[in-house]
Order: structure tokens, then sequence, then C-alpha cells
């Protein structure tokens, strides 16, 4: 062993303290720490022919490497839709990377971490109140499960045509409709070979709504002469939180031949609460979910899972059946994560939200859901008052998407968001929604309180008064 490596073993227990104490100097002052800085390096770091140990290597991090990085996890971080890490989360996540397994099977790889990944998905099921009539498995983003959900949609719609898509590639046109879709289901489109252009937009329910007019859709749905086809719907559109109609598409697939995905990377937790359950109502009766647990379910990034009905399993399996590990026997009693999933490798992923589910229970997740839209609701309240601002979208669940008030105002909404979050104490992002250009905040740390909102509502007056408007 290379004697920098054998000290570092000697030293570990000295070595994981000192990587605690970066961890609880950084997590014990999120509140001060500010979300987004303007400190550089020059990324050209020499390679040392002799490495420097882990206790110097945490040195230099601390003094070159913390400094550009933002509290993200903080209670002010509200741009695009950024949750934070609970300390259950932190904890399953530290031990994911120390007990370091790689998580395919049950047995085959001498361990069953597999076992801790089912009874995680069976967890998630319990508290989103779904039936076990779903296989689910855990990726990197709700963007790989959007990938892996639309992954096995194309292998199930060439097998209408008794094409096997996977082994032979695409040979039929695929179909897909969908309204408001994520821009990471566009992107996964592209990446399956379907094509980023390749779908059919459903017009949207009028007066400032996201979700799919169930009208068009069933026209277009007849338009497709009995054709099968993929819808992409949404729990929970980013701009405003907008819902399908779950219960109307559920009528839709009795009558028509289709795949129906939903991706409710965050608003599939409206599932959690009493008082927004009714979004989902019907969801039940898709064929794939995407579902994202580094938002709402405040676990570090990576962390998201996909539910794919059991029904599918084989589809699915030849979709991402890995060549070198041929299929043997009842794929659910043989059942492999490398033959289901796009990764072969991967880590014991699950664990975070295991820890997070264990340790706080439904409740502890229904009151980080209804925080979270009264905290909204909280904010979009302030900025009515103020009289400055005005809302671009009803607070459906989290999201508030506003802009500053009056049409020849349009122009200053860029450079007043560049200042509020140069100030670092705040940070969101810029949208443009029904031809507006606006701003939206996310509501989704478990740490954020109206105490943040006063703070921002501050900082937004100030920079204000530097515009004439
Ligand atoms: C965030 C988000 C995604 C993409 O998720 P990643 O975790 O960034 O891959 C997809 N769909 C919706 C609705 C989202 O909010």
């Amino acid at each position: 062993m290379n004697s920098i490596l054998q000290q570092d073993l000697n030293d570990l227990e000295n070595i994981l303290e000192k990587a605690k104490q970066q961890g609880i100097d950084f997590l014990n002052n999120l509140d001060d720490i500010p979300t987004s800085n303007q400190n550089k390096i020059d990324p050209k770091r020499v390679l040392n022919e002799l490495g420097i140990g882990s206790e110097q290597a945490l040195k230099e991090f601390k003094q070159r490497l913390a400094p550009l990085l933002v509290s993200s996890p903080g209670p002010r971080y509200w741009g695009f839709v950024t949750g934070g890490s609970t300390p259950a989360s932190i904890v399953g996540d530290w031990l994911a990377s120390v007990y370091d397994q790689n998580t395919q099977s049950v047995t085959s790889q001498g361990g069953n971490s597999a076992l801790i990944e089912f009874e995680t998905i069976n967890l998630l099921l319990q508290l989103l109140e779904l039936p076990d009539s779903f296989l689910g498995g855990f990726v990197t983003g709700a963007t790989m499960s959007n990938f892996t959900s639309l992954a096995v949609a194309r292998q199930w719609f060439g097998a209408q045509f008794g094409k096997d898509f996977a082994k032979n590639g695409i040979s039929e046109t695929i179909n897909i409709l969908t309204a408001t879709p994520h821009s990471s289901s566009i992107k996964s489109l592209s990446m399956l070979g379907i094509g980023s252009q390749n779908y059919t937009l459903v017009k949207t329910i009028e007066g400032n709504r996201e979700a799919l007019d169930i009208a068009d859709l069933e026209e277009k749905m007849k338009a497709l002469n009995g054709k099968p086809f993929i819808l992409i719907s949404s729990a929970g559109t980013v701009n405003t939180a907008d819902f399908d109609d779950f219960e109307a598409i559920a009528g839709l697939k009795e009558k028509y031949n289709f795949w129906w995905h939903i991706d409710g990377a965050f608003g599939g937790f409206a599932a959690v609460s009493e008082k927004y359950k009714h979004y989902v109502k019907g969801w039940e009766g898709a064929d794939s979910i995407t579902i994202d647990c580094h938002k709402w379910l405040n676990v570090p990034y990576e962390s998201a899972f996909y539910l794919i009905k059991k029904e599918h399993i084989n589809l699915q399996i030849e979709t991402f059946q890995n060549s070198n590990a041929p299929y043997l026997g009842d794929p659910l009693e043989n059942f492999n994560y490398l033959n289901v999933l796009p990764e072969n490798s991967r880590r014991l992923r699950a664990l975070p939200v295991w820890f997070s589910l264990v340790a706080y229970g439904k409740e502890g997740f229904c009151d980080i859901i209804e925080k979270s839209t009264q905290l909204a609701l909280h904010f979009a309240n302030a900025l009515i008052e103020d009289n400055n601002f005005e809302l671009l979208a009803p607070i459906r669940l989290n999201n508030v998407c506003f802009t500053i008030k009056g049409d020849d105002n349009q122009d200053k909404v860029s450079k007043f968001l560049a200042k509020l979050n140069y100030t670092g104490k705040v940070f969101m992002t810029p949208t443009v929604y029904e031809n507006k250009k606006g701003i939206r905040a996310s509501f989704v740390n478990w740490r954020t309180t109206e105490q943040d909102i006063k703070i921002v509502m501050e900082e937004m007056k100030n920079i204000l008064e530097d515009f004439d408007l």
C-alpha cells in the first residue's frame, strides 16, 4: 500500500471526524451562507506526483473549493425546484458511501442490498398511497426516471406492431401526445431516438392553465384512428404546479390504446396531504410514474425513482436487459436491477430515502408538504400587498410565478432578478409564462420559514427602489 494511503487508513477516525466538522460548519451556517457568489478558481490544479493525504486535501477543499459552493440546501434557495437534505437523509447518504454496495439483485453480489431498495420502494408506495401493482427502482433524477419510463413505453409501442424496437431499432413512427411536458421528457425523446420534435401538442385548458384540455386530447386520440400512442401527462408543471385530470385520462384509457406516463417529479407528493391528494386522484391507472426524491422529499442529490406497472416487466427487461447477464427463469423471481434500468453498477441510492421515511414517517412529510404550500401562499400575499408585483398564475401548490407589475416594466424583470440573486440572500429562477417574463419561486425546502419570506421581501423592496417603475 502506498504510504500516504496507509497513513490515511491509520488516521481514518480523525479524518472522518474532520470531514464531519466541515459538514457541520456548512449545515449550521446555511442561513448565512450566500445563495450565490462570484468566487472563481482557475480549474487547472496540477496533479501532485506525491499525494497530500486526506487531511491536507480537506484543508485545500475548504480554502479553494468550498467558497465556490452556495447555500442550495438552505432555506432561501427558491430557484428551480430545489430540496434540501434532512438530518436522516444525510445519515443515509453518508452511510451509502461508507457501505459502498453495488445494488443489483438479491444475493447475486453476495449481499442483499436490493432488499433495502425493495423495502424503500414499498415505503414510498405507502407514503403516496399507490398500489403494489407498481414496481420501482432508483435512478439519479426525474430526467432518468422519465427516460426509463419512456424507454419502456417505446418498447410497448413497438410490441403493438409485433416489433421489438430494443433489438431491431425503431421502425414505426411513434405517436406522442402531451400538453406541458417538462424539458427533460423532450430530452428523453431525443435520447430515445424518437426525436425531440416528434410529439403532438394537446391544447391546455383555457384560462391560465397548463393542464391538458381533455376534449382536445380525445379529439387528437380519435385522429390517430385506433393507432397506439404514448401520453405524457403532468402531476405538477414547473411554472404553475398544474395537474392533468387523471380520472378523465383513466376513463379514456378504457376506450383508447395508449401508454400513460405521469411526470410527478415534485407534484406527486400532493398525494401525501389530505388537502391536496385530490390533484392526483386516479393516477394509479398510469403505466409509469416519475418522482424525484431530491426535491420535495428533501434528500441529497441524486435521487429519484420510477414506478412501472408489474404487468410490463417483460417489456422493461427487453428494453434494459444487460446482454452479459442473460435472464434466467421468472423475471420477478430472478429479479436484477441491471436488467430493468439504464445503469448496471449502482450505489445504494435507496438508503437516504429509507432513513428519511423511517425517521420522519408520513406525518413528517405531510408537514413539509403543507408548510411549503402555506409559505407559497404567504409569499404570494406579500407580493400582492407590496403592489409592485403581480402573480402570473394562481397558487395551486408550492410554486409562485410572478412578475413586476405593468407591461412597460417587462424589460426590467431580468435585471431585477439578476440584482436580487446577486445579493446572495435568495435565489429564484427566470421563466416565461403566457408570453410574459416572470420569476419563479419554488417552496420545497424543509427549513424555510415565514421569517425567510420577510428577509426576501425586504431585499426585493430595496432593489426595486433603484428601478424607475
Ligand atoms: C425537476 C423536474 C424534472 C427533472 O428532474 P431532474 O431531477 O432534474 O432530473 C422533470 N420533471 C419535472 C416536472 C420536474 O420538476
